[in-house]
């Protein structure tokens, strides 16, 4: 595709995509996640890959939702959500509503809170159910692109403004800057679709009021995923910090997988062959913070048998956890650049991470390569990607 920004007009495959969803372009680092004032488009290539996605979604993911081989059908959901996804960066204005869906209802990124999710596919519905530019089809490469039906405008615009009404009615008290941003308001931006429904014709809408589970703990299952698909890529995490259960935490030492040459291992494994650094506190409650949360000493879990202890070493209660995965190496960012961050992060008592617990950039704030590449400057200065990364999460 091709950044839409006039000063660049450079040529990628794939667009950066930061922890919170947003698109950005690898040339100029700029924001190309689509809004109001994207031109959508309806073309041959995108349209395919959404039938696509859709096909495999409705009859292999969901036809199998009580069938016994439904992890094996996980490849089945990834694929769909990629082509998806892929339609999506083509700016297909479908393709991104179905993308808000997956995103809301837990489909994709499930390491994220709700609230992040929701933050996301709030983005996707706006930028469709908003969108101020004719959309297009095109569909082949030699006929020039023209104006969609006007009907089929409307039924694509109706089904984003239902699924953003229904989002924002969703929203619990306390929640709405995280879901809205810091500059929107839920009373404004309810007004807002209702009027936009009438428009397209909606009258009716049924609450959905479903009850959302707002507890800030991380569950053994999310980082189990994220250490046993670590890898070197830029897509693989770097780094993250949890709020976790000691009952999770022994979940985390006990709970194993399969290699690919059948043979069972875990987290211990992983720390003990230097593929997941690992350090952990304890959770001091503390009053007037953001997330009014503060870690005691880290401890640092650098050998499997270190791990194995933990289950008789600490007490109930609630417990901060510190990854690093140590074998990122890629585009974005060398093994050497990843090493600097371990250093920067836990330098001078941990100083940094101590940083981030405390202005609540724990849970959903799960960083890769991608996001110290976009706030790093021509040079590599990590110690500034790292305070201009954390700067950026407090102003998003
Ligand atoms: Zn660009």
């Amino acid at each position: 595709m091709i950044c839409p920004h006039s000063s660049c007009k450079k040529n990628f495959t794939q667009p950066l995509e930061l922890f919170n969803g947003i698109w950005f372009c690898p040339h100029c680092k700029k924001s190309i996640f689509p809004d109001e004032n994207t031109s959508l488009v309806v073309t041959e290539e995108n349209y395919l890959k959404l039938v696509e996605s859709d096909k495999i979604f409705y009859s292999k993911w969901l036809a199998n939702r009580e069938g016994k081989d439904r992890r094996e059908k996980i490849e089945d959901l990834k694929n769909a959500i990629n082509l998806c996804m892929e339609s999506a960066y083509l700016k297909n204005p479908y393709a991104l509503v179905n993308m808000g869906f997956y995103f809301e209802n837990n489909y994709v990124e499930s390491h994220k809170n709700i609230f992040a999710r929701m933050r996301v596919a709030y983005l996707y519905y706006n930028a469709v159910c908003y969108n101020k530019k004719d959309i297009k089809i095109s569909m082949s490469k030699n006929s020039k692109p023209t104006s969609l039906d006007v009907e089929e405008v409307n039924n694509i615009k109706k089904q984003a403004a239902i699924n953003l009404y229904n989002l924002l009615d969703s929203i619990p008290k306390g929640q709405e800057k995280n879901v809205l941003g810091i500059n929107k308001t839920l009373k404004f931006e309810k007004e807002k679709i209702v009027k936009l429904l009438k428009e397209l014709g909606v009258s009716k809408l049924h609450s959905k009021t479903e009850e959302v589970d707002s507890e800030d703990k991380v569950s053994h299952e999310v980082i189990f995923d994220l250490v046993v698909n670590a890898s070197k890529s830029a897509k693989s995490f770097l780094f993250g910090i949890f709020q976790i259960s000691k009952s999770n935490i022994d979940n985390l030492i006990d709970k194993t997988f399969s290699t690919r040459l059948g043979k069972k291992k875990g987290l211990g494994d992983l720390i003990e062959e230097g593929k997941i650094k690992m350090k952990i506190a304890e959770v001091l409650e503390v009053k007037g913070r953001i997330s009014e949360r503060e870690a005691r000493e880290f401890d640092n879990i650098d050998s499997k048998n270190v791990l194995l202890n933990l289950k008789d070493k600490l007490i109930e209660g609630l417990y901060f956890v510190f990854l690093f995965n140590n074998m990122v190496d890629n585009e974005y960012l060398p093994k050497t650049g990843a090493q600097r961050i371990y250093k920067i992060m836990t330098n001078d008592n941990d100083n940094n991470i101590r940083k981030y617990i405390q202005d609540g950039l724990f849970n959903s704030y799960i960083f890769t390569s991608e996001d110290i590449y976009k706030f790093s400057g021509k040079l590599p200065n990590y110690q500034k990607s790292i305070e201009a990364l954390h700067s950026y999460c407090l102003e998003e």
